[in-house]
């Protein structure tokens, strides 16, 4: 197998029925042999369905020619018990996809099929090259939108050490090696984005064009990104324990020049401070920090405890290939 790629699809049904036509489409067009890996991550509506009719028209299809010519397309498919979320979808695909060249692309038709044939090319082209990320030619996003993904990158690039592309999603295409490092990270909070800095390698940016969405809306919400962009920090980063302990270290120096300067006011200018209120202050502000400072100790211990589980990333329901092996 020369190029897998792998569809994560949550409640795509609609976008299937197109993307899946232009893949093949373009698939068709490369001298390659190729296989298409669709990870159905629990949807709620006929995501699997679809995927099950478009392969099987395409067999019915390409019946005759490929007696004659033998295969060029293969076709795996997964559905999972329940939404594992993106994460562990691709992480499904990558462990079954079986290329010598991998690659991530969305169902919606946001990112082109055909984007990610021409990654294929420039990797197969050029072996200096381990990863060929696409970048948004132009962000298609609301104002503040950019300004939080801007900052939050500069931010994540300080407190975790890696060299992250801005701007570049899980829209890239890989070698077998990038594959098996990214498949040998078996933790439970995934965030791909680092992860494919954290590894290593290679990297060749170029820019694309991105779609709309074809049907359906985005199952990002802002709490969802909210969360994924912590989880990326907490994943990548042990910078905001140092922060606490550093906020600590302020805080109780602080209070020692607090204690001078009114040991100094009572002893030297015999001033009667009148404590009461700046007490309350205080003491409001010192239970208010260390419930933060708990708080953040709190989230590594409750995420080194689900990890410390090693539960398994999904559970898959059911699941087929095409040919069968
Ligand atoms: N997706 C998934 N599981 C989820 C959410 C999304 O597999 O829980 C898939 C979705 O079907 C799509 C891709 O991930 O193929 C990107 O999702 P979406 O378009 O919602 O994200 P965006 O493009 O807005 O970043
Ligand atoms: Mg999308």
């Amino acid at each position: 197998m020369d190029f897998s790629l792998i569809v994560p699809c949550f409640n795509e049904e609609e976008n299937l029925r197109v993307f899946i036509p232009t893949a093949i489409s373009y698939f068709e067009a490369l001298d390659a042999m190729c296989e298409l890996v669709f990870v159905d991550d629990g949807s709620s509506d006929a995501t699997y369905q679809v995927i099950q009719d478009q392969i099987e028209a395409y067999e019915k299809r390409t019946e005759s020619a490929q007696k004659e010519d033998g295969r060029r397309l293969a076709f795996q498919v997964v559905g999972f018990s329940r939404n594992f979320g993106k994460e562990a979808a691709m992480y499904a695909g990558l462990e079954r996809a079986t290329g010598d060249v991998l690659g991530f692309i969305d169902a919606d038709m946001q990112q082109d099929p055909a984007v990610a044939v021409r990654m294929f090319r420039l990797l197969r082209d050029d072996p200096s090259y381990d990863c060929v990320a696409a970048v948004q030619e132009q962000r298609r996003e609301s104002l503040p939108m950019r300004a939080f993904k801007r900052v939050f990158y500069r931010m994540f690039r300080d407190m975790s050490d890696l060299d992250v592309v801005e701007g570049a999603s899980d829209f890239r295409v890989f070698t077998r090696q990038v594959a098996a490092a990214l498949l040998s990270m078996r933790e439970h909070f995934r965030f791909s984005k680092g992860m494919f800095s954290w590894v290593g390698f290679n990297t060749r940016v170029i820019t694309y064009q991105v779609h709309d969405r074809y049907a359906g809306e985005s199952k990002w919400t802002m709490r969802s990104l909210l969360g994924y962009a912590w989880t990326g920090v907490v994943a990548f980063s042990t910078w905001p324990l140092r922060a606490a302990m550093v906020l600590g270290v302020i805080l109780a120096l602080l209070a020692l020049v607090l204690f001078g300067i009114d040991v100094f006011d009572n002893v030297v200018l015999h001033d009667g401070v009148s404590t009461e209120r700046i007490l309350v202050y205080v003491v409001l502000l010192m239970s208010g920090i260390q419930m933060v400072v708990l708080g953040v100790f709190g989230e590594y211990l409750a995420r080194a405890y689900i990890e410390s589980k090693h539960r398994p990333l999904y559970i898959v329901r059911r699941s087929y290939q095409i040919p069968s092996r």
